[in-house]
């Protein structure tokens, strides 16, 4: 972090948890009690819960959500000789997790206003190996089910979702980690549902998935000490899924509170559109669970990014860029054989996107203030009525 005071930070644990804190410790407290660190009670029933609440049958907790998308895509027999289609806006680590399961990534690029995969360009990249699809449901919001059923349906494709920025998210009446065949989320400290530390987890409908997976988290063993398969050690820790299974009744509520705190950025930032600040687009209404809330500086803004970011910075309100590099042009995967200028829209993505703080408990008055600090850079002139000193955003009395 920089000597700048933090004003406004970009996400703020502290305030989540402070109020539900003497839960929390009850809830660790008794794991201390029970002893059973490993493969615990309140680990299955974490499982089962979180399942439920995202409309599907099992759940399999692992490590972390890198696990789930590595052990996941293996458990539903996805590997070797298969290509896997994904996006080249996401984080790396689904790009990684389809590695590590030892299938051929093909990546395509995005819709430039949803910032989400572009389903013309993923028919497009399809070959007889083509097994597997894997939509992101980057920043809270959900790829169209209707649409990737019918993809999938079309191609005969199966749909494995990289969940881990949309717990509990919908769209089209699906919920995330309902529509593929399987579904991975993480719990990183920061995801709309968060750990004291890493975890995972893999949600199916499939029984067969399931059992697969938690011999693949257990080092392949069906039953202790006879190993049927090569596994790993990736389980969630009984204290982290004590701290889910807690958190989980209040997600819904933190959720609403992200959507609410879009809606105002978006209102707040709407007289900014004709100076080249453009909110990614939702087209999932309520079911957008916003778990980053995106802008973009676009090609008719007069100042850079990068000019916007360090005002807000110097005003003490932290921002960040999901991502900055498209998987495509990592230094790690240039022997993927993908160039500069393969994937336009992701690319241009990540020169223009800025996140803005999101978090439940971001204040009205610290969003109005966000807005004005990007109004003040980007848009002098479009302050309302030049004489008076009333701040963008501020109602007419
Ligand atoms: C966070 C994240 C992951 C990885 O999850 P970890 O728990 O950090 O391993 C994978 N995909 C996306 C889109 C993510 O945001």
């Amino acid at each position: 972090m920089n000597q700048m005071t933090v004003g406004i930070p970009f996400v703020d644990l502290k305030s989540q948890h402070q109020p539900i804190q003497t839960q929390l410790k009850e809830a660790i407290h008794a794991i201390l009690e029970q002893g059973d660190f490993i493969l615990g009670r309140a680990l299955s029933d974490f499982e089962a819960a979180f399942a439920a609440a995202s409309g599907t049958k099992y759940g399999v907790g692992v490590a972390s959500g890198t696990d789930a998308i590595a052990l996941g895509l293996q458990a539903c027999n996805i590997g070797s000789g298969d290509e896997v289609i994904l996006p080249a806006n996401t984080f790396v680590a689904t790009l990684i997790g389809v590695l590590r399961a030892g299938a051929k990534p093909i990546l395509v690029d995005c819709d430039p206003q949803t910032a989400l995969i572009d389903l013309e360009a993923a028919a497009k990249a399809i070959t007889p190996q083509t097994k597997a699809i894997i939509p992101v449901h980057l920043y809270g919001q959900m790829v169209s089910p209707r649409q990737l059923l019918d993809f999938a349906d079309t191609y005969k494709l199966l749909i494995f979702e990289d969940a881990a920025q949309a717990h509990l998210a919908e769209r089209d009446g699906y919920r995330a980690g309902s529509v593929g065949i399987a579904a991975a989320f993480s719990f990183y400290p920061s995801k709309n549902l968060g750990a004291f530390g890493d975890g995972g987890m893999l949600l199916t409908r499939d029984s067969d998935v399931a059992q697969k997976m938690v011999r693949l988290r257990n080092y392949g063993a069906s039953q202790k000490y006879f190993h049927v398969e090569s596994g790993t050690n990736s389980r969630l820790d009984t204290l982290q899924a004590a701290v889910l299974l807690e958190k989980l009744p209040y997600l819904p509520e933190w959720n609403r509170d992200r959507l609410t705190i879009a809606q105002q950025y978006d209102n707040e930032l709407a007289p900014l559109a004709s100076a080249g600040i453009i909110p990614v687009q939702n087209h999932s209404g309520s079911g957008h669970v916003y778990h980053l809330y995106v802008i973009k500086v676009d090609e008719s803004c007069f100042i850079e990014r990068q000019q916007i970011q360090d005002k807000l910075a110097a005003d003490g309100i932290q921002t960040g860029i999901h991502y900055p590099i498209p998987c495509h042009l990592q230094p790690a995967f240039t022997y993927l054989g993908y160039q500069q200028g393969d994937f336009p829209h992701s690319e241009k993505l990540a020169k223009q996107i800025l996140s803005l703080p999101m978090y439940p408990g971001l204040s009205s008055s610290q969003i109005k203030e966000v807005a004005l600090a990007i109004a003040s850079v980007v848009s002098t002139s479009l302050r309302p009525e030049s004489q008076s000193s009333a701040p963008i955003g501020s109602k007419a009395a």
